[in-house]
Parts: C-alpha cells; sequence; structure tokens
C-alpha cells in the first residue's frame, strides 16, 4: 500500500523507473510511447543528454540560494532569454515552480498594478467556461471546470465567466466565422460593462485550449478583438500559455500567430520541459515601471522562486529548442500528425472533431457525429480510453466532458518535439487499436 496520495485514492499506478527519447518504462518493463508529454511537458522527451548535462553542472557549482540573499548566473540568464525571445516589450520574469504558481502571480501583479495605479477598486477578472488556469485557489476560481470548482466553492473569488471560442459545439451552421467571432467579442463586452470597467482587472485565456476541451485554437480575429476591448476599457489581458506556450504551437508563443500583445503571460510545462519544476510570469515594461516607481516592490514570493537548477534545466531545453531548428520541426510534424489523424479517425463514427495546431492535437469523442450528441459522462470514456491506451502502450491525455456540466469527451495528444513520423504513425495505430477496444 503506497503512502502517496495519489490522483486515484483506490489504485496506484505503474512505477515509471526509466525514460529514453518518447518512451516511459515501468518496473514491469511496460514500454509506453509518450504522446500526451504527459500533459503536454515532456516537449524534448525524456533522458536529453544536453539538459541533464546543464542540470549536473548547475547542481556542482550551487543546487539553491534564497532570492531575498542572492541572485544566480542560471536564473538571470533564463530571464534574459525569456525576454529577449517574447514579443514586444514583455521584458519582465518571475520565476516559479510551475504553471498554478504562475497563475497566482500574474493574478497578485496584475491587482498590485492598479493599486498602485491609485484604483485599489478593481477586483474582478473575466475567464471563459472552457478553460483550466490550475489547482490553487485563485487559479481554480478562474478556471471553468465546474466539476473541479465544485467543493472548494465557499473558498474562491468571484469571476465573470464569458463564452469560450468553441466554433466546432458552438458557431451555427447558417454562421459566418466572423460573425461567430463578433458575438463571441460582444459577450465579453458585455460582461465587462455590466461589471464596469472601473472594476474590471483583466481577461484570462488559453490562446489555444489546452486540457479543458482540447486543443481548441482560436477564430481568426478573435483575440484581436479581445486586445481592442482590453484597450478600450482599460483592463490587463491575460495570456495563460502554460500549456500551448514554449513551441507547443509552432512559435514560441502562441499568441505570437494572433499578432496580438498580452499584458500577462504565464509559461509552465514545456518551458523546463519536465526536466525541472518551473514556471514564469512574463510581464511587459509599463507593469512592472508602475511598481518599480511606487512601492518599489512585488508583494509575492515563494521560497523556490529562481530556483538554479530548475533555471539551468530551463535554459538549456530552450537552447535545444533553438539550435536543433525545433520550432519548424513542430510546424512539419504537427502537419504530419494532422494527415494520420484525419486518415485514421476522419471517418470514425465516434470521432466528432479532430483539432489542433503545432504538435497540440485533439479528437472529440461523441455518442452521434451527425448530431454531435456526447457520450453520458457518467460512463467516464475518458477513464476507459487511457486504461486502454496505457494497455496498448500508449500514453495519451483523455478528459471528459466537465465543463460547466456539458460538452463531450476528447483525447489530448502533444508528442515531444523530437518525435519521427515513424513515431507519429505509430502513435496513431496504436491510438486506434486503444479506441477501438474502448468505444
Ligand atoms: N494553465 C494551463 C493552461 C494548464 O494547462 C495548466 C496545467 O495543466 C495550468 C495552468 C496549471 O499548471 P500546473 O499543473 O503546472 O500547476
Amino acid at each position: 500500500m503506497s503512502h502517496i496520495i495519489h490522483r486515484s485514492l483506490r489504485r496506484t499506478p505503474p512505477v515509471a523507473v526509466g525514460g529514453d527519447g518518447i518512451t516511459i518504462i515501468d518496473s514491469k518493463g511496460n514500454h509506453y510511447l509518450d504522446a500526451s508529454g504527459g500533459a503536454a511537458v515532456s516537449s524534448l522527451g525524456h533522458g536529453h543528454p544536453d539538459v541533464i548535462d546543464a542540470m549536473h553542472a548547475q547542481i556542482d557549482r550551487l543546487a539553491y540560494a534564497h532570492t531575498s540573499f542572492f541572485t544566480t548566473d542560471a536564473a538571470e540568464e533564463l530571464a534574459a532569454r525569456i525576454a529577449y525571445d517574447a514579443p514586444g516589450d514583455l521584458d519582465h520574469v518571475y520565476l516559479v515552480s510551475g504553471g498554478s504558481e504562475a497563475m497566482e502571480t500574474a493574478l497578485k501583479l496584475a491587482r498590485q498594478y492598479f493599486v498602485e495605479s491609485g484604483e485599489p477598486q478593481r477586483r474582478l477578472f473575466i475567464a471563459r467556461r472552457q478553460s483550466y488556469h490550475g489547482n490553487t485557489l485563485g487559479a481554480l476560481a478562474l478556471g471553468g471546470n465546474a466539476f473541479r470548482r465544485k467543493p472548494y466553492a465557499p473558498l474562491l473569488m468571484d469571476v465573470t465567466r464569458v463564452a469560450p471560442c468553441y466554433e466546432y459545439r458552438d458557431r451555427q451552421q447558417d454562421q459566418s466565422v466572423f460573425a461567430y467571432t463578433a458575438g463571441l467579442l460582444a459577450e465579453l463586452e458585455m460582461a465587462i460593462i455590466a461589471a464596469g470597467p472601473e472594476n474590471v482587472i483583466g481577461f484570462c485565456a488559453e490562446p489555444v485550449v489546452g486540457a479543458t476541451g482540447g486543443a481548441i485554437p482560436p477564430t481568426p480575429g478573435y483575440f484581436t478583438g479581445v486586445r481592442e476591448l482590453c484597450d478600450k476599457y482599460g483592463i490587463l489581458f491575460i495570456a495563460d500559455e502554460v500549456m500551448c506556450g514554449m513551441g507547443r504551437t509552432g512559435t514560441l508563443y502562441a499568441i505570437e500567430q494572433e499578432n496580438v500583445l498580452p499584458d500577462l503571460v504565464t509559461l509552465g510545462k514545456g518551458l523546463g520541459a519536465g526536466y525541472q519544476p518551473i514556471g514564469a510570469v512574463v510581464a511587459r515594461d509599463a507593469i512592472v515601471q508602475r511598481l518599480r516607481n511606487g512601492s518599489g516592490v512585488f508583494q509575492h514570493g515563494h521560497t523556490y522562486v529562481g530556483h538554479p537548477v530548475a533555471a539551468a534545466a530551463a535554459l538549456a531545453v530552450q537552447r535545444v529548442i533553438q539550435r536543433d531548428c525545433l520550432l519548424g520541426a513542430v510546424t512539419v510534424r504537427g502537419a504530419t500528425l494532422r494527415r494520420m489523424l484525419r486518415g485514421a479517425f476522419g471517418e470514425h463514427p465516434h470521432v466528432g472533431d479532430i483539432r489542433g495546431r503545432g504538435l497540440l492535437w485533439a479528437l472529440e469523442l461523441v455518442r452521434d457525429r451527425e448530431t454531435k450528441e456526447p457520450f453520458a459522462p457518467s460512463l467516464k470514456l475518458h477513464e476507459a480510453v487511457r486504461a486502454q491506451a496505457m494497455a496498448c502502450g500508449l500514453m495519451v491525455y483523455p478528459m471528459g466532458g466537465t465543463i460547466d456540466g456539458e460538452r463531450g469527451d476528447h483525447i489530448l495528444l502533444a508528442p515531444p518535439f523530437i518525435a519521427t513520423d515513424a513515431d507519429l504513425g505509430e502513435i496513431v495505430s496504436r491510438l486506434q487499436e486503444a479506441l477501438d477496444t474502448a468505444l
């Protein structure tokens, strides 16, 4: 009996003992193709020698120094690199230990910005019904997953939620993409007006929706409209790139493909690619200058912010991505994966939609392709798919339909950027086998 409080309190998962390239090996010698990179984490696969060497070198020099006394070369170099690579004047970086911490930090930085701007009445965030921003109380309050929020509801701040950009289900057949997008933006504007723009801190969204919804890219012009509304009403736009950032969609930041500059961006997963727990908030100059010229401090901090070994790992990951031209590989391999998925599942009676960007893809599972009727949540289809996939030696990331009680199941794929065409072919064929058994 394990002493760990596992995700399931009823069963202990297999024990992972090794990893090599896109494969994870368990203690019984089973090999699993990592087609989901955990949950879009392992962008360089497992056991990458350059990252491991960089971590060793940093541990040999210095494993830890508290940031109230010191900074370190590793943290400074990583922050400089992130700032250099980020679009526009996203020049300031706060390093944390994961995605939820990055979100909490962004919420507090946004709030403090307005406090120091003489607008302490601003307290409201607007987010989307189909979103996941993390599991800590602030991030959980923002997220659209009602099932996850439910037990903690009395502890959570009020958040106004608006419709996601989810064409497959929400755009009417006779509606143009333009009209659909305009409707979403009108709803966001109404929400801002209803709350009173002077009370709103910011609007938060994932540029490409990840786990809660499944690899959903925005419609053209959606984020341009979001940026215009945020500017019109003087509120901040926070882009949560914890899942879709750091190259996962083919550009370093997913929002770059929308030609829009957010005020704050959160990073996680792909930043350290799983080699160390690390996340970051990247902030535009005006935000940090306001605090610098005001109180002179950001009233925040955790013991492990700017951890040097995590920073060294993330720096090595980012260097490999650039040196090996992996952003281009993501775009090319992403197109291959799309072709393979469409070939294998395009006519599948229970696959309603195949969507994604770069190497972030999802299949939406439906009972009926014509009506898009989802499977009943009580079937817990995502659990069956996960189990069958594991039995076929495949890791995918299936999720149930738990977005405010609506919507269907989907399977998320986020293979490492180093996957070859042959790897992708094997992933798709094992997924076919798993779905044939599970459905
Ligand atoms: N934001 C998004 C978009 C995510 O996908 C996740 C995790 O899945 C988080 C935030 C939270 O990150 P973490 O699990 O590292 O706390």
